[in-house]
């Protein structure tokens, strides 16, 4: 695989998406199993990559991307571990298969009456549908949330780790807004305005 055409490429496909790329790390690395995101850098494994199109490597970059700059690993907090991964999953593929240009590879989580909640809420529809999460742990292979400087995904964080996270994609998401967004997300977080604020994402 080749990250740098690939960032580029995403330029062609949603400048509002390139923008938010330039806040993170991208690295490939076999230290991970498939792909995944730490918060701040985006992780990929080269064979996992390999066996997937273009298209689709795209799209997995943007998917760890969005978990990155929506924080899902900071906004676990005591949320159960793989539950909270799925949520995150559908949110996160839910504005992917809204987006032009994107498509993700078929394995991925979808669930479009849920996929526009916050993942808080897609979490607690999913705690409602799963009341055996010990089950998940079973089925669910796509784990993709890693704390920093931790390979334990039940890690607690600091609270400076926090809210540094939190400044960052503030900041990212605020100049990401100035680009132009060809995205048909029907939401996406801007900071300016608020950080619970939801808005179209082009109007
Ligand atoms: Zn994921």
């Amino acid at each position: 695989m080749d990250l740098s055409l690939l960032l580029f490429h995403l330029r062609n496909v949603s400048p509002f998406f390139a923008s938010l790329a330039l806040f993170a790390e991208s690295v490939i690395t076999e230290d991970i199993e498939t792909a995944a995101t730490d918060g701040r850098r985006l992780l990929f494994n080269p064979k996992f990559m390999s066996q997937h199109t273009p298209a689709e490597q795209l799209g997995v970059l943007v998917h760890e991307l969005l978990h990155a700059a929506l924080r899902h690993v900071i906004r676990r907090q005591g949320a159960h571990p793989v539950l909270w991964n799925i949520a995150a999953d559908i949110v996160v593929n839910g504005i992917i298969f809204q987006t032009e240009g994107l498509t993700l590879p078929k394995s991925a989580l979808r669930d479009d009456k849920i996929a526009n909640f916050t993942v808080e809420e897609v979490y607690e529809i999913l705690r409602s549908r799963n009341p055996k999460l010990e089950d998940l742990e079973i089925h669910f292979i796509g784990s993709d949330l890693v704390p920093p400087d931790s390979k334990d995904a039940s890690a607690v964080l600091s609270p400076e780790q926090i809210s540094s996270n939190r400044d960052h994609w503030n900041a990212a998401l605020a100049q990401a807004a100035t680009m132009p967004c060809v995205c048909n997300a029907s939401w996406i977080p801007v900071p300016s305005l608020s950080s619970a604020t939801m808005r179209p994402c082009f109007s």
